[in-house]
């Protein structure tokens, strides 16, 4: 577990697809949350139609 001297620990954003961690922040406590990073393999593709 990661936690800084302020107490303040850390909070993890991973792509959902590959698993890359695409964002770190601070948070109270840990958290991981589940994102979409820019590799080509990973965004969303949106068809306009
Ligand atoms: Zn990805």
């Amino acid at each position: 577990m990661l936690t800084n001297a302020n107490g303040t620990e850390m909070g993890t954003i991973i792509c959902q697809h590959c698993h890359r961690v695409v964002e770190t922040f601070e948070t109270e406590k840990v958290l991981t949350y589940f994102g979409v990073c820019k590799e080509d393999d990973c965004v969303p593709v949106e068809t306009a139609e």
